[in-house]
């Protein structure tokens, strides 16, 4: 058998969707690596996506979607910068695609050519990877119209990482003024997990986040004088350390929970005992039941300690519980995880899609299934580094060195599992 003829036959064996966008989603690689660079250069923090929206509203736009940009609307009053990107191919259903779009209070250190350029700021999350993914994901979906019937909703979404945005968008009556889907999907990078690989998980997938604040109040005076104050820097410590033991003691072991200060405020100067110390917390929790009886806690033990050490009662500890910056666990809809896993399986082999662990980090995507109306799954797309993941050196989300090795096989994957499953969800 001739070579050119063994060829042919393999290209004939190889399903024709298949081969054609592989070779499609190669053709938009180098396109697309310089847009990733570009919004890995320039990232915005929480609330503050003036020219990353615009810039993905632009391309949307420019790709022939219907484009509605700084559309959402905060509880506050600040701006929000959702991005609508409608395109309507005929009768068929909706299929939201989301992809946030916030950069993190983090400095870079990957030493990359293409690092941020906004001292204090960086993608350290991967959502340049996911407005990429989605730029190619929009762009392959005008290209396969033939394949498809429906409406593809395409969201740049803000504020993911004060879990803020996707509220703000349904608030600004996001299903009211443009369609009400009836799939919403996303993918997240994933730094556990190598590139070119695809993860699932049905069901609790991500943990529920609380955001809290506890102000541990004293009386303040001067540091050579501690007897006549009561020290709230000391007091803030012990509480520190008494909030471990409340997942240590109280949690059943069996049930996961976090508590972490991520940050510690108070004083002035080193021979001044402050008045007051904030502490910042975030908890997460899957079960419903564990996540009560740790807010209760939380109010509980410090409360005591403050006691204990003294404080009047009128200085009792405040506890401070963020509604709009908390969110419950992230649910994958079952039947459609598994549905969009055998599709995206089709496309990038069986061997590349595998299911993966639960994680404890959070996200507000769960927003857009309104209350587990709409089935909503969020799959894992690998950004790590085999040889690193294998090592446990790899670098994870939010650490300022966190990008993935091989930018090109991260976006390659992630727009072929994309558009593979919403041309499942909507085939003619
Ligand atoms: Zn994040
Ligand atoms: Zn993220």
């Amino acid at each position: 058998m001739s070579r050119t003829f063994a060829a042919t036959l393999l290209l004939l064996a190889t399903p024709l969707f298949a081969q054609s966008l592989d070779e499609r989603v190669q053709r938009e690689l180098p396109s697309l690596l310089d847009t990733y660079k570009a919004l890995h250069a320039a990232p915005e923090l929480s609330t503050q996506e003036v020219k990353t929206s615009a810039f993905l509203a632009k391309r949307l736009r420019e790709l022939g979607y219907e484009v509605t940009e700084n559309f959402g609307k905060y509880q506050d009053g600040t701006t929000c910068y959702g991005v609508v990107a409608i395109l309507k191919n005929g009768d068929g259903p909706v299929v939201l695609v989301r992809s946030d779009m916030d950069g993190l209070p983090v400095t870079e250190a990957t030493g990359l050519p293409y690092a941020s350029q906004n001292t204090g700021v960086m993608h350290a999350c991967g959502h340049d990877v996911h407005m990429t993914t989605l730029l190619g994901t929009a762009k392959l979906l005008e290209d396969l119209k033939s394949q498809w019937r429906g409406t593809v909703m395409l969201i740049g979404q803000p504020a993911e990482e004060i879990v803020k945005g996707a509220q703000g968008m349904l608030d600004g009556g996001l299903y009211e003024k443009f369609a009400r889907p009836d799939y919403a999907i996303a993918l997240h990078d994933w730094a556990v997990l190598e590139a070119g690989k695809i993860g699932y998980r049905a069901n609790a997938f991500m943990a529920a986040t609380d955001s809290l604040n506890l102000v541990i109040r004293g009386v303040g005076g001067h540091g050579a004088a501690p007897h006549t104050t009561k020290d709230p820097v000391v007091l803030a410590a012990e509480t520190v350390l008494a909030l471990q033991t409340i997942v240590s003691r109280e949690r059943p072991p069996l049930e996961p929970a976090v508590i972490t200060v991520g940050k510690i405020d108070g004083g002035t100067k080193r021979n001044i005992i402050p008045d007051e110390v904030r502490l910042y917390l975030t908890v997460r929790t899957f079960s419903p039941a564990v996540r009560k009886r740790i807010l209760e806690s939380i109010q509980r033990v410090p409360k005591g300690l403050a006691l204990a050490a003294g404080i009047p009662e009128d200085r009792a500890p405040v506890y401070e519980h963020l509604p709009h910056e908390s969110v419950d666990a992230t649910f994958n809809d079952a039947a459609l995880t598994a549905r969009l896993a055998t599709a995206i399986g089709r496309e990038l082999g069986k061997a590349n899609v595998v299911e993966i662990e639960p994680a404890m980090v959070s996200e507000d995507f769960g927003r857009f299934g309104d209350g587990g109306k709409i089935p909503t799954v969020m799959l894992a797309l690998g950004a790590g580094e085999a040889t690193a993941v294998a090592a446990g050196t790899q670098p994870g989300l939010h650490s300022s060195k966190f990008a993935p090795a091989d930018p090109s096989l991260v976006l390659r994957t992630g727009v072929r599992a994309a558009v593979s499953a919403v041309v499942d969800l909507l085939k003619r």
